[in-house]
C-alpha cells in the first residue's frame, strides 16, 4: 500500500493495534472474536450493533403490560434464591417496587455470586426485560439489571446498541471495548471521503457517524436506528458503496481501451448447436448465445453478465462460450463459490460430447498437496483446459498456459473485488459472470456499470416454478404429513430456519432446536441432515454432497443451502419466519426445489400475529413467479427481511440486501464516484491521495490499467 504521508501511517499504524491492546480483552477473547474477524481495533471499531433497544425511558411499574421489553426502577424489598426440594434446581427471585406497584425478577439460570451483589435491602435497582403476569403477578424473567449509583447508569438510560452474537464473548464486554476504542481512536479515524462530498450530500463525518451507530445519542429515533436510517447509518453505508463504485467506474473506464484475444467463430455453428447438447435451446439462450459469439470475436475482451432465474439453462450458455475458447487453443478457468458446485460443473463437463474437445480437472481446497502441484502443472503444460474451481482459482500462485476465458457462476457471492483480481490472471482474458439473482434493470446498470449485461427470462419447456402456498402455524401438522408424504415417495425436503442458535433475545426458530425436531419426528426411517455457516467448509460440502445424491432424505439449514446446487431430488422446501428474509432470497431457495421431474412444493410458514405487511409482502411470492418483477416489488416495498448489521467498509463487496434498501444512496455514490474521476482519471491530485489509496487497498491491481 503506498501511504501518503507519514502521519497518515502512524494512523494506520495506531489503529491496526490488536484487540488485545484494550482493556478486558485478553488473548481467549481475542481468539473468539477473531472468528469473527475481528483482530484489530480498527475492526472493532467497524463491528456494529445489528439492533438497538430503546432502554431511554424509565416505566412506572403499575404501568407496565405484557409486550415489548420495558425499563423500570425500583427499589429491593427482598432477594434470595429458591432451591426446588427434590430437583436439586432452583431459581433466584428478587422483588422490587416503586411508588406503583411491585414486580418481581425471575432467574433460571444464573451465578449467584452475581445475583448476590444485588439483593441489600433498599437497592435502587433498574431492570430491562418484558413484562409477564404470573397468576395476576408482575414478573420478568432473566432482565438485564444495573444498580442505580453504583453501576455505571450510563450503560442503562439510553439507546442500548445489541452486537451480533460472538460465542463465548458477552454483549457487555463487546460494549466496553468499542467504548474504549472509540474514546481512544476516533479522533484519528481517517475520513477518507472528501470532506466536500459528505457536506454535499449531507452524511456526517466517518468519526462521528461511527460513534452514533454505536452509541445512539440522546433524541434518536429508535424506529430509524433499528431500520438503518439515520444520517450515521447512510454515512457508514455510503462508504461501502463509494468504494466500489469508484472501482467500477476505474474498470469501465479502462476495459474500453484495452484490446482482447480474437477467437474465431467456426461457421454455421448456430445452426449446429442440438448436435453438443440433448436438446433444442430456448430462444433466450440462443440470443444470449449469439451476443457472446460477437463479444469474443470483436477483439476487445468481453465483459458480460448473465442474469437468469435458477432453473433457466444458464450453463449452456457458459458451455458454448467454453468450447469456442478450447477450439481457439485457450484455457478457460470456471470460479464457482463451493466445492459442491465445482464438482457439479465438471460431472456437466464431462458429460458433454466428447467433440467438445473439454479436458477438464478440478480444483478446490479440498485437494492434497501433491495433487495440487501435479495439476498446476499440468495447467502450466496446457494439458487440462478447462479448470475448476472455487475461489482458489484466483487465491493461489496458479499459472495457466493461456488463459482465455474466465466464467463465473453464482455471482451472488462474488464481489467487484475478485473480478478486479482475476483480470490479472491473463492477458485480459474474456470475462463471463453468470448469476441467479435477479437485479431490476436500474440497479444493475450502477452496479453492473462495468459489464454489458445479457438476460435469459425464458425457462426450458417443461419447467415449473415451485408451487407456493402461505401456510398458517396452525397448520405445521399437515405440513409435516405432506413433508412425510413426499419423502415416503422416495422425494427430498429442505427446512429452512433464520438462525442457528436461539439466543436470549428472540424467539425465531432456530436450526439446531428444529434439526433435533424433526429428527425425532422422522428418524431413523428418514435421514435428517444439518447445515449452517458454522460449519467448516469442508463439512457444508460434505452435508450438501449427500443431499445432492439422495442420502439424506430431509435437510435442515439456514440459507447457506441458497448456493445453485441442483439436488434432482430435492421437491418440497418449508421456510420458517419468511417475513425474516427478502422476497428475492425467498424466491432464490424456492428454486431450491423442483428441478427434477417432480413439481416443486414451497411451503412458508407464517407465525401468528404476523404484521398486514408483512403478510402482503409474502402474497407477492405465492402469486408471481418472475424473478425480475420479484425483485422489483423488494426494491418498491424495502421490506428486506431481516437487517444484518452494516458491512464493514473496505471489504470490496456490494452486499445485495444492503444495495436493496438504500437504491438512492447507491446511485449517489455512482455518481459522486463518476465526478471525481472525471476530473481527476487518476486520482493523482493531493486531495485524492487518500481516495487513491483506499482504492488500492480494497481492489489491488485497479489502477495498474
Ligand atoms: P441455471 O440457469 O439455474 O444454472 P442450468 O443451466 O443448471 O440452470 O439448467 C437447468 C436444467 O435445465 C439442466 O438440467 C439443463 O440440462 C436443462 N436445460 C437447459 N437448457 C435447456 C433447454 N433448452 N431445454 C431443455 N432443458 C434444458
Ligand atoms: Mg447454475
Amino acid at each position: 500500500m503506498i501511504i501518503a504521508h507519514t502521519s497518515t501511517h502512524k494512523r494506520i499504524l495506531e489503529l491496526n493495534r490488536p484487540i488485545t491492546s484494550l482493556k478486558g480483552i485478553g488473548p481467549k477473547r481475542a481468539e473468539l472474536l477473531l472468528r469473527k474477524g475481528i483482530k484489530t481495533v480498527l475492526d472493532l471499531i467497524f463491528f456494529t450493533p445489528t439492533r438497538y433497544e430503546d432502554r431511554s425511558r424509565v416505566l412506572p411499574i403499575g404501568k407496565t403490560g405484557e409486550g415489548p421489553a420495558v425499563l423500570v426502577r425500583g427499589k429491593v424489598v427482598s432477594g434470595r434464591e429458591e432451591r426446588f426440594f427434590r430437583r436439586g434446581k432452583g431459581l433466584f427471585r428478587i422483588i422490587i417496587k416503586d411508588e406503583t406497584a411491585h414486580l418481581e425478577l425471575v432467574w433460571f439460570n444464573y451465578k449467584k455470586v452475581h445475583l448476590s451483589r444485588f439483593i441489600g435491602q433498599g437497592l435502587e435497582i433498574m431492570a430491562y426485560g418484558r413484562v409477564q403476569r404470573d397468576r395476576g403477578r408482575r414478573q420478568m424473567i432473566h432482565p438485564d439489571i444495573k444498580v442505580v449509583n453504583r453501576d455505571k447508569v450510563i450503560e442503562i438510560l439510553g439507546f442500548y446498541p445489541v452486537y451480533p452474537q460472538v460465542m463465548g464473548v458477552s454483549g457487555q464486554v463487546i460494549r466496553s471495548a468499542v467504548k474504549q476504542a472509540l474514546e481512544r481512536y476516533q479522533e484519528i479515524l481517517t475520513d477518507e471521503i472528501p470532506r466536500k462530498i459528505s457536506r454535499r450530500i449531507g452524511l456526517p463525518e466517518l468519526g462521528e457517524a461511527i460513534k452514533c451507530v454505536h452509541f445512539p445519542p440522546e433524541g434518536s429515533s429508535i424506529d430509524l436506528l433499528n431500520q438503518y436510517e439515520t444520517p450515521c447509518h447512510k454515512r457508514l453505508i455510503f462508504d461501502r458503496f463509494f468504494r466500489v463504485m469508484l472501482n467500477i467506474a476505474f474498470r469501465r473506464r479502462f476495459r474500453k481501451k484495452r484490446s482482447g484475444i480474437v477467437f474465431s467463430i467456426p461457421k454455421g455453428l448456430l445452426s449446429r448447436l442440438e448436435e453438443y447438447f440433448s436438446f433444442t435451446l430456448t430462444g433466450d439462450q440462443v440470443r444470449v448465445v449469439k451476443e457472446m459469439l460477437k463479444d469474443l470475436s470483436s477483439g476487445r475482451p468481453m465483459n458480460r453478465l448473465l442474469q437468469g432465474d435458477v432453473g433457466c439453462g444458464k450453463t449452456v450458455v457458459a458451455a458454448m462460450a467454453a468450447y469456442i475458447s478450447i477450439i481457439n487453443k485457450w484455457q478457460v478457468a470456471v470460479m464457482v463459490p463451493t466445492q459442491v458446485l465445482a464438482q457439479q460443473h465438471k460431472e456437466y463437463f464431462s458429460s458433454l460430447s466428447e467433440s467438445m474437445g473439454f479436458r477438464p480437472v478440478l480444483l478446490t481446497g479440498a485437494l492434497n498437496k501433491s495433487d495440487r502441484l501435479e495439476a498446476y502443472e499440468k495447467i502450466r503444460e496446457g494439458a487440462y483446459n478447462l479448470i475448476i474451481g472455487t475461489q482458489a482459482l484466483i487465491q493461489e500462485d496458479l499459472a495457466f498456459d493461456r488463459l482465455g476465458l474466465v466464467v463465473i457462476d453464482e455471482q451472488h457471492r462474488f464481489g467487484v473485488r475478485q473480478r478486479a483480481l482475476l483480470d490479472r490472471k491473463g492477458t485480459d482474458p474474456h470475462l463471463l459472470v453468470m448469476t441467479a439473482t435477479p437485479i431490476p434493470r436500474t440497479l444493475a446498470m450502477t452496479v453492473y456499470a462495468d459489464m454489458d449485461i445479457s438476460i435469459i427470462k425464458e425457462y426450458p419447456e417443461g419447467h415449473r416454478p415451485a408451487e407456493t402456498f402461505l401456510m398458517d402455524e396452525s397448520r405445521k401438522r399437515e405440513v409435516y404429513n405432506m413433508v412425510r408424504q413426499r419423502m415416503s415417495a422416495g422425494q427430498q425436503a429442505l427446512v429452512i430456519c433464520p438462525v442457528i442458535e436461539g439466543s436470549e433475545d428472540t424467539d425465531l426458530k432456530n436450526a439446531l432446536e428444529m434439526y433435533s425436531g424433526l429428527r425425532k419426528l422422522f428418524a431413523p426411517r428418514f435421514c435428517v441432515g444439518l447445515i449452517h455457516g458454522r460449519l467448516s467448509p469442508h463439512e457444508k460440502d460434505q452435508t450438501m454432497d449427500n443431499f445432492r445424491k439422495g442420502r439424506i432424505d430431509l435437510l435442515v439449514g439456514t440459507t447457506v443451502v441458497e448456493v445453485g446446487v441442483h439436488a434432482p431430488g430435492a421437491t418440497v422446501i418449508v421456510i420458517e419466519h419468511p417475513e425474516r428474509f427478502g422476497l428475492a432470497q425467498l424466491h432464490q431457495l424456492r428454486g431450491r426445489v423442483g428441478r427434477g421431474r417432480e413439481r416443486g412444493l414451497c411451503l412458508l410458514m407464517l407465525k401468528n400475529g404476523i404484521s398486514g405487511e408483512s403478510l402482503s409482502r409474502l402474497k407477492v411470492l405465492a402469486e408471481c413467479n418472475d424473478g425480475f418483477e420479484i425483485a422489483q416489488k423488494d426494491l418498491e416495498i424495502r421490506g428486506q427481511g431481516e437487517l444484518m448489521g452494516i458491512k464493514q467498509a473496505g471489504t470490496g463487496e456490494l452486499d445485495f440486501a444492503e444495495m436493496f434498501r438504500e437504491p438512492e444512496l447507491l446511485m449517489t455514490a455512482k455518481k459522486e464516484a463518476e465526478q471525481i474521476l472525471d476530473s481527476d482519471p487518476e486520482l493523482s491530485r493531493p486531495e485524492n491521495r487518500l481516495l487513491r489509496n483506499m482504492v488500492q487497498a480494497d481492489f489491488p491491481g485497479v489502477l495498474d490499467f
